[in-house]
Order: structure tokens, then C-alpha cells, then sequence
């Protein structure tokens, strides 16, 4: 069978989930027991978001081969259950870095470089990657912004001709927009997607299928409506209405049916879907038996994309406890040692998130050293697991002023140091350590029983870590060096073995964490939360709350 090419576009606004659509299809198209991944395509110039701020783009995402991507890869492999890669995000910048160093390398004979052909080319050779690699039977291709953004029309153009350089039977155009409801007018309002759809068509692509996002049901009237005047078969409208949980949005799509308007028009041989895990789990986030708060510190807590595999690594981990986790989210600069207590009145757990530079440094540590002090489970990951080491080096170890050299190159304690290879680095995109490291965890840790394993393996985004020259003082002091990197000796995991669960990680476990593979420590940590809860009456039960799932 020939790989099949299923091409999402947006339209009318932007922020309409696209990347839960193209998950949400995959997920059920997996479900089927079809081989599929997921790529995405952004018309941004910048090579990747590596450089963004979080302010910008959110999240940056880290694959297993340490790529830097959109967060929306979280989402596929989150859905899916797969493992993404550098191919899984291409951005415009990128495909013009490569087509300008190709033509560098006198590569196209003379010729005068143009974005037609040779940026379209670019990207369909980008697609046709995943695709020829044999590893698929359906790739399905988001394509990011909004259809009649300027910048995606090289886009447009490159899946126009795709169509017909793999087969138009190997193809298909699924076109997301919005259906709006007009309060005043109290109905719903089809002009935008017909105007959407237009602009598609007017680029040469025609959708085979709509996905209507919506507040309110399609009723047939407005269905018939969008068909006729988007040229699309009245059951290729689906309705997509908002969920409860992002989780729901694969069940909602079954019951539309998309995934068998998809397996018919591309004449895809499946087996009956099996999503019994899947709807075991959205059982268990819609209707769980309790409720704890935990607090996320850190400093772009106004932005929850920030931390957006945190967030839905706590979905995952909570549905395994039955219980939800409230995040309270903490602005780490307005934190003191004054004003800790009273802002984290009422939590069962503290995370300190991961970050780049001192902005705020200073409230972590505040948080840090409440959570070491008052017994209440501490999860520090990457910059929160190297503030735990610098809190401890001073409040425990009695070093004055540790820090790291990332926040004060002059410290008489320089705890937390930058890695050596990381010293005479200039470019700052891509230049981390980056990646799967392996972790070789001590027996009987907090970690190590988490996993249920010796040797594990997590994504990493940093270039600072914990001093090897100076690290004595902290075992000599009682904090544990509970997994370790066995290639380069560097420090993973710390733990305190006294308190009921407090472990910083130097990677980044969130990013593994699946519906189907919860994370292990962030498991863990929620079950310690849950513990320490129910002993301090800070869980709330939730039991005559409950909503049934749909099938
Ligand atoms: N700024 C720290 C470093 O580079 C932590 C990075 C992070 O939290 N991802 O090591």
C-alpha cells in the first residue's frame, strides 16, 4: 500500500486546535491499527523555535533526537503514543536555510533560485521524507497558520502539486475553520468558512472534508448550507464541537465519523477501532474521585502554553491516581521568603519549572526551601532541580551565596556550572545538550522505584549543570545523587532521602509522558501529593460530580 498524504489547513482565525484535529484523527486512525505520524509545517522564518521566547511560541518542544520544535509535536506524540522526530516539524526558515546553502553549493546549475519551483520543491521533498522513509501508512500533515496569511501560500502551492506528483487517490484536503455563533443575532453564522474555503480554492486546493469548529450543534439546515457552498458532500461536514477535556475531541470525532470519512475516501484497509484505553482514560480525567492543588512556579505563569506538556503530563499522571490536579500557578518573581507561606497555602505538592535566566530565581528558591521544610512533595525539573541543589548548598550545606554561574559568574560556590563544552559557544540555536541522555538510577531511590527500572533514558535542554568539582558537599550534607549519566558522569537526579518525596531531575520527564505511557515520576509524585493531601485535609472529594462519557 502506498503511503497517504492527509493535508490539514486553517482557516478564519487561528487558535481553532488544529494540532488536536490532526491528533485526534491520527489517534483514531492508530486505533485502527494504521502506522501514522504526524508533521507540522510553520510559515515562521526563524529555523526553529529553539530561540523563541515562551512568550511568543509557548513550550519548545524536544524530541528524542533533540530536535527543537513546535509544541504541537507534544501533542501527536501525546495522542498517538509515538516517537516524533527533526522531520516531524519543518519551518519556513528552515527550508529556506537549506535551499540557500544548496545554492551555495552550486547545486542548481546556474539556474535563478525562485520560491517556484524551488522553495515548493523544498517543502514537498520535506514531506515526501516521512512518507518514503516506509515506516507509514498515513502521514498527516498540518499545515500552521491561517489560510490567506501571505506566508502560507508557498505552502498551499507545495501540497496543489503534491496532489498530483503521489496520486490524487493518495491524498486528502481536511480544511479546519470556524462556524461562529452571533449572540445578538442568536444564530450561527456559515460566511466565514464559505469565505475560508474560497480562499483555499482560489490557491487550487479544494477540501475533501470540513471540520466546523463550534459552541453550539451544526443542525442539518447549516450543514446542507456549508455543503453546498463549500462544494463538499453533506457528511464531509463535521462538527466540531468545544470538549471538556482536549482528550474528549477523538471520541467527538468518531461519533462525526471522520475517521471512516477518511478510511473510505483514501480506500484504506482497517481493522474495527479499539479505544477502550482511551475512553478508560477519559473517564478518569472527566470523572475523577478528588481534586488537589499543586503549585507550578515559575516565571511565565501567565502564559500556561509555557508549560504545556507539564500541564498535560499531570492530566496523565492524575488520571492514574483518580484524582485531579489543580495547577496553582505561581509568578516565581513575586515569591519571597515572606510571602511564600501564604501563597502556597492549601497546596499538596510544589513543582518548580524548568527556565532561563535570574529572573525570578530568588522566589523559586523560596519555594524550594518551603517545600524541603515543610515536608510537601517538591518535584524541581531542569532549572527547578538546579535551584533545589543551589538551596541546599546554601541552607543546608551552609555555603553562603552558592549559585549558578548562569545568574552570578562571581560566586565564591558556583554549585551549578556551565558544561564545558557548552564554554566557547556562540550560536545560540540548537547548541544545547539536547536530546535522549540515558540516566542510571541507584537502587531503592524514589526514582528508581518509580521506573521500575535501572537504566532509563529522558530528553534534555540545558547547558548548565550540577559541579562535579563541588558536588562532595552535597552528599556530604545528605542529598542524594540518585541517577546519574554513566557517559559523561553528570548529575540527573537529586532526591533527599528524608523527606517524604522531594527529587529534582536535570531533563525533562514531562515530555515523555503519553496517555497510553503516563510518566513515572510525575505518577509518583502526584501519588505523594495525594498522600500528603488526604493527611493534612487538603483533598477534596469530587464523587457527586460525576458526568458519563459518551461512546
Ligand atoms: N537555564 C538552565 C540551563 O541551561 C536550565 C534550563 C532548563 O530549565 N531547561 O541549564
Amino acid at each position: 500500500m502506498s503511503t497517504k498524504y492527509i493535508f490539514v489547513t486553517g482557516g478564519v482565525t487561528s487558535s481553532l486546535g488544529k494540532g488536536i484535529i490532526c491528533a485526534s484523527l491520527g489517534r483514531l486512525l492508530v486505533a485502527r491499527g494504521l502506522k501514522v505520524t504526524v508533521q507540522k509545517l510553520d510559515p515562521y522564518i526563524n529555523v526553529d523555535p529553539g530561540t523563541m521566547n515562551p512568550y511568543e511560541h509557548g513550550e519548545v518542544y524536544v524530541t528524542d533526537d533533540g530536535a527543537e520544535t513546535d509544541l504541537d509535536l507534544g501533542h501527536y506524540e501525546r495522542f498517538l503514543d509515538i516517537k516524533t522526530s527533526q522531520s516531524n516539524n519543518v519551518t519556513t526558515g528552515r527550508i529556506y536555510y537549506d535551499v540557500i546553502s544548496k545554492e551555495r553549493q552550486g547545486a542548481y546549475l546556474g539556474k535563478t533560485v525562485q520560491v517556484i519551483p524551488h522553495i515548493t520543491d523544498e517543502i514537498q521533498s520535506h514531506v515526501l521524507k516521512l512518507g518514503q522513509s516506509g515506516n507509514y501508512d498515513v502521514v498527516i500533515v498540518e499545515i500552521g497558520g491561517t489560510v490567506g496569511d501571505i506566508e502560507s501560500l508557498p505552502y498551499i502551492e507545495a501540497v496543489r502539486q503534491l496532489k498530483y506528483n503521489v496520486g490524487r487517490a493518495n491524498t486528502l484536503s481536511i480544511h479546519l475553520t470556524l462556524v461562529p455563533y452571533l449572540a445578538a443575532a442568536g444564530e450561527l453564522k456559515t460566511k466565514p468558512t464559505q469565505h475560508s474555503v474560497k480562499t483555499l480554492s482560489e490557491s487550487g486546493l479544494q477540501p475533501d472534508i470540513l471540520v466546523c469548529r463550534t459552541e453550539h450543534h451544526l443542525d442539518e439546515s447549516i450543514r446542507s448550507k456549508v455543503a453546498r457552498f463549500c462544494n463538499v458532500d453533506l457528511e464531509d461536514v463535521i462538527e466540531s464541537i468545544d470538549a471538556r477535556s482536549i482528550y474528549e475531541v477523538p471520541l467527538l470525532m468518531q461519533q462525526q465519523k471522520l475517521d471512516e470519512r477518511v478510511i473510505e475516501k483514501l480506500k484504506l484497509e482497517t481493522k474495527e477501532p479499539n479505544l477502550d484505553n482511551w475512553l478508560g482514560f477519559v473517564e478518569a480525567v472527566c470523572n475523577p474521585s478528588g481534586e488537589i492543588k499543586i503549585a507550578l512556579v515559575g516565571k511565565y505563569v501567565e502564559h500556561h502554553d509555557s508549560y504545556k506538556s507539564i500541564v498535560e503530563a499531570f492530566i496523565h499522571a492524575g488520571a492514574v491516581n483518580d484524582c485531579k490536579v489543580k495547577i496553582i500557578w505561581i509568578q516565581s518573581d513575586n515569591l519571597t521568603a515572606k510571602n511564600v507561606a501564604k501563597k502556597l497555602a492549601g497546596v499538596s505538592g510544589i513543582l518548580v519549572a524548568p527556565g532561563f535566566g535570574g529572573r525570578g530565581i530568588e522566589g523559586k528558591l523560596s519555594a524550594v526551601k518551603y517545600a524541603r521544610t515543610n515536608d510537601i512533595p517538591f518535584f524541581g525539573i531542569c532549572l527547578g532541580m538546579q535551584c533545589a541543589v543551589i538551596e541546599y548548598a546554601r541552607n543546608v550545606c551552609g555555603w553562603d551565596g552558592a549559585n549558578s554561574t548562569e545568574f552570578d559568574q562571581e560566586t565564591e560556590y558556583p554549585i551549578i556550572d556551565i558544561m564545558p563544552d557548552q564554554k566557547d559557544i556562540e550560536n545560540m540555536g540548537g547548541t544545547m545538550r539536547l536530546g535522549k541522555y540515558a540516566c542510571k538510577l541507584e537502587k531503592g531511590s524514589y526514582a528508581q522505584k518509580a521506573y521500575g527500572a535501572e537504566l532509563v533514558d529522558e530528553r534534555h535542554r540545558h547547558r548548565y549543570e550540577v559541579n562535579n568539582n563541588l558536588r562532595y558537599k552535597l552528599t556530604e550534607n545528605g542529598m542524594k545523587l540518585t541517577g546519574m549519566n554513566p557517559e559523561r558522569d553528570l548529575v540527573e537526579i537529586v532526591e533527599i532521602p528524608e523527606h517524604p518525596w522531594f527529587v529534582g531531575v536535570q531533563f525533562h520527564p514531562e515530555l515523555r509522558s503519553t496517555v497510553n505511557n503516563p510518566q513515572p515520576l510525575f505518577v509518583d509524585f502526584v501519588k505523594a501529593s495525594v498522600k500528603y493531601a488526604k493527611s493534612n485535609s487538603t483533598y477534596s472529594s469530587l464523587k457527586e460530580n460525576k458526568v458519563a462519557v459518551e461512546k
